[in-house]
């Protein structure tokens, strides 16, 4: 489409490209190519994903590299394509929707199984509707940056192999310029893509998709009496794990659309996504989301929601509606068990008893109620022992006397439970769950504001601390305290 160069290039180290969702067929996708972007550079390459990759760090390097990873040129082997799919948007079906600005090159072998390759902002493609097929600087730094935050973190996502940038205008609110994420995960496949086939009545091609995704990502299933219903199922336990670990680090996704949700678990898309500061259950990060659809505490309800949306779509192929419905109902006990499993580790303790489920639960509500920085408290509750004074963190409350009947109820769990009295084990285990690092809005906005003058330093510090969040960084450690004042006037919306 438009002004495509259409170079193919010619690699030392050639790519063994596998094209296997292309091969899923016609009805699926379009072959296109990409359009090319002016003057392209280097924003960032991530050397980690790289090696998982396997790619030569000599190549990556290359001027080959930033034109294929831009879009500039198509490397030999890759079939790039853009997918169909559509959703239900903010509660309502939205129709046909599919990857506007999303072009996937195909699949690389690596040593942990196949990672697909997408570039993210990389032109129009025949789904990109009124879109003009671009991502902006902005959009693409916080995505670059808070998938790579959030593996580290050990929760599931698409990674982020490079960020790639060009002086190209783009038009949104104001005038940006255009970069691309070149993005990877083992399937980008959405809820949506299901929904798509199912509500256009075309059953052929959605059971083509459901045994693409369980003979290459979910196999138990296919033993299973009704292969549907125990796909269905085994979505659901990833997203209940899935939600578990987002409310567990304060992560607010804030567009929780059926086509943002990933067929794998994995986070996806990441728009006007937000790291809680002080702790409000009610928090909404999406400053389009005027009626709060995607707040915090509304996130795992929604990733209910989103499962019946696919259960609707897999059932003519489940066949009965009491299957599907049997195969969503143990998310509502997976996940408050995955919660609370987290919680425990995040306080220490490691039995979980009627008295733990207590205290998580008053640990909640002191921290909305004292409006408690979530990472900063977390972080500060490692160095607690039932007989230091709490300084530190009492701190965090303006009302003192609730915190010390807190912190009295907490002791007394502490050294009922073996592990508690070993100071030392409990620290590592709470060091290990509590990050000190997280991306939080106004980390993201400094490394903008400094990449649109060009200086791209702030992301290689950020990339690399927020790979390790629950390591020291002592150099860094002002990237670990509270938010400035000016944090709570960001805005950030859908439009990027
Ligand atoms: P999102 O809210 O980013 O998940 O996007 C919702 C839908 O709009 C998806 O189908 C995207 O591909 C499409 N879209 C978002 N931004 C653009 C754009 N700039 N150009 C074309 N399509 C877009
Ligand atoms: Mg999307």
């Amino acid at each position: 489409m438009g002004d495509n160069l259409g170079m193919t290039t010619d690699l030392s180290q050639p790519l063994a490209w596998n094209n296997r969702f292309a091969r899923l067929g016609e009805n699926f996708s379009t072959r296109l190519q990409s359009q090319a972007l002016p003057e392209p550079y280097w924003i960032s390459r991530n050397q980690a994903v790289a090696r998982e990759l396997g790619l030569e760090a000599d190549w990556f390097a290359s001027q080959d590299a930033l034109q294929a990873f831009v879009g500039n040129s198509v490397l030999s082997g890759s079939q790039p394509l853009a997918s169909v799919y559509s959703g239900h948007q903010f509660g309502q079906w939205a129709g046909q929707l599919g990857d506007g600005r999303a072009i996937l090159l195909g699949e690389l072998d690596t040593p942990s199984g196949g990672q697909e390759v997408q570039l993210k902002g990389a032109g129009k493609t025949p789904y990109s509707r009124m879109g003009d097929g671009r991502a902006v600087l902005r959009s693409s730094i916080r995505e670059y940056l808070c998938s790579e935050a959030m593996h580290g973190l050990g929760i599931p996502t698409t990674r982020a192999l490079c960020l790639t940038g060009s002086d190209a205008k783009v038009l949104r609110e104001d005038i940006e310029t255009a970069a691309v994420v070149t993005r990877t995960a083992p399937s980008f496949i959405r809820f949506g893509h299901f929904e798509h086939f199912s509500y256009n009545d075309r059953h052929v091609e959605l059971k083509a998709l459901a045994d693409f995704v369980i003979d290459s990502f979910y196999l138990a299933c296919r033993d299973a009496a009704n292969p549907y219903a125990a796909l269905l199922e085994a979505v659901s336990e990833r997203t209940a794990h899935l939600m578990a670990a987002w409310q567990s680090v304060g992560f607010c996704h804030g567009v929780m659309n059926t086509d943002n949700m990933s067929i794998l678990g994995l986070t996806i898309d990441y728009g006007p996504f937000q790291f809680l500061d002080a702790f409000d259950p009610t928090h909404i990060c999406n400053h389009s989301d005027t009626h709060g659809r995607y707040a915090y505490n509304k996130q795992p309800n929604i990733g209910y929601w989103n499962l019946f949306c696919l259960g609707q779509a897999l059932l003519p192929l489940i066949g009965e509606q009491e299957l599907a419905l049997a195969a969503l109902e143990p998310y509502k006990a997976i996940f408050p068990a995955a919660l609370g499993g987290k919680m425990l580790a995040k306080l220490g303790l490691t039995q979980a008893t009627p008295d733990t489920n207590a205290l998580i639960e008053s640990t909640f509500k002191l921290l909305a109620d004292n409006k408690v920085d979530y990472t900063i408290f977390w972080r500060r509750l490692c160095a607690f022992t039932p007989q230091s004074g709490h300084e530190p963190l009492r701190d965090l409350f303006f009302d003192r006397e609730s915190f010390n009947a807190w912190a009295l109820h907490y002791s007394e769990l502490l050294t009922h439970e073996s592990i508690g009295l070993e100071v030392d084990s409990r620290a590592i285990l709470m060091l290990k769950s509590n990050p000190k690092y997280v991306l939080r809005n106004h980390l993201g906005e400094e490394a903008i504001r400094a990449a649109k003058m060009k200086d791209y330093s702030k992301i290689r510090t950020l990339l690399d601390t927020l790979q390790a969040p629950f390591d020291d960084h002592a150099d860094h450690d002002a990237l670990a305290g509270f938010p400035p004042e000016w944090a709570s006037g960001i805005e950030i919306s859908c439009s990027s």
